[in-house]
C-alpha cells in the first residue's frame, strides 16, 4: 500500500504518500475537498473513494512535484494558473522519480521506495485540465468550508487554506519550518514578507491550529509571526546565512538548523532558505 491514512477527527483525514508528503481530505455533510495529491505513486482516486462517498473537489496548494501529480481520475481539479509552467516541468517522469528516490533519505521509507516500479507512477495530467483556483475562492461542504487564501512566494501560485469552522489554517509549503524561497520562481524576500503580513491580517484570531504538508504535518500556531521575524533578520543582515544546495538550486538558510531533528537550532518555529541576490 503506497498511502498511509491518518484520521485526525471526524471529517478531517491526513493522507501520506510514498515520499511522506501530506494531503488532507475535508468532508462536510454534502461534499468533500481533497487538498493536494502527492507525487502520484499508487491509485489515489481509489483510496479517496474508499474514504468518502461525497463528491470530491481537488484543490492544489501549488504545482510542485510532491503536491500535484496524483490528480488523475478526479473530475474537478483546481490549481492557480500561475503555477502552470512549474507544474509542467515537475510532471516529467525523471523529476518525479528522482524526488521519490531522494525522499527515502529524508524521512521517507527506503523499503517502500525500493518496492515502487515505474508502472506505479500515475499518468500526469496537463495543466490545462485544471480549473483555476485563486485567493477568495470558498467551498461550502455542508457545515464546514474551505477558504482559499494567498500564499505566493514559494511558487507564484502558492495558496494557503483556512477551515474557519474548525479554526485550522493549512500553510502547506507557503510558510513553514524550512520554507524554500530560492529557486528561479520564488519571490524576493521583501515581497514574500509583505504577503505574510497580509495573510496574518486576514487570518488573525481565526485559527488555533496550523497544519503543513511535510514533517509531522503540524506546526506551532505562531508560524506566520516566526517567519516574518526571520524575513526581518534577513533584511537587516542579521541572519545566520548557512549555505544550502539541492537540485532546485542553491540558497542561504537564514537560521541555523539542527538537521538531526530537522528543526531550528535555537528552537524557533519558522525558517527560510532564500536567494541572497533577491533581497530587493
Ligand atoms: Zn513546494
Amino acid at each position: 500500500m503506497f498511502y498511509q491514512v491518518e484520521p485526525l477527527f471526524p471529517g478531517l483525514t491526513r493522507i501520506w504518500d510514498v515520499a511522506r508528503t501530506a494531503m488532507y481530505l475535508v468532508e462536510g455533510k454534502d461534499k468533500a475537498v481533497l487538498i493536494d495529491t502527492g507525487v502520484g505513486v499508487g491509485n489515489l482516486k481509489e483510496l479517496v473513494d474508499s474514504l468518502t462517498d461525497k463528491p470530491v473537489t481537488v484543490l492544489l496548494t501549488h504545482g510542485h512535484v510532491d503536491h500535484a501529480l496524483g490528480a488523475i481520475g478526479f473530475d474537478d481539479v483546481r490549481m492557480s494558473p500561475l503555477d502552470g509552467e512549474i507544474y509542467q516541468m515537475h510532471s516529467v517522469f525523471e523529476v518525479r522519480k528522482d524526488y521519490v528516490v531522494s525522499s527515502a533519505m529524508y524521512g521517507g521509507n527506503p523499503a517502500l521506495v525500493v518496492s515502487i516500479s515505474d508502472s506505479d507512477y500515475l499518468q500526469p495530467r496537463a495543466a490545462e485540465d485544471f480549473a483555476p483556483l485563486a485567493p477568495g475562492d470558498r467551498f461550502d461542504l455542508g457545515g464546514v468550508s474551505v477558504e482559499v487564501l494567498r500564499g505566493q512566494g514559494h511558487t507564484p501560485g502558492a495558496l494557503t487554506m483556512l477551515i474557519p469552522e474548525w479554526r485550522i489554517l493549512l500553510l502547506g509549503d507557503a510558510c513553514n519550518h524550512f520554507t524554500f524561497l530560492f529557486d528561479q520562481w520564488a519571490s524576493p524576500v521583501p515581497a514574500y514578507k509583505e504577503m505574510l503580513l497580509q495573510l496574518k491580517a486576514e487570518t488573525e484570531g481565526r485559527y488555533d491550529r496550523v497544519i503543513l504538508s511535510h514533517g509531522n504535518g503540524e506546526a506551532p500556531v505562531e508560524m506566520i509571526d516566526s517567519v516574518i521575524e526571520v524575513c526581518d533578520e534577513i533584511l537587516a543582515g542579521k541572519a545566520d546565512n548557512l549555505p544550502f544546495e539541492n537540485p532546485l538550486g542553491s540558497g542561504l538558510i537564514a537560521k541555523a538548523m539542527d538537521f538531526q531533528r530537522f528543526c531550528r537550532a535555537d528552537g524557533g518555529a519558522g525558517n527560510v532558505v532564500y536567494d541572497p541576490k533577491k533581497l530587493g
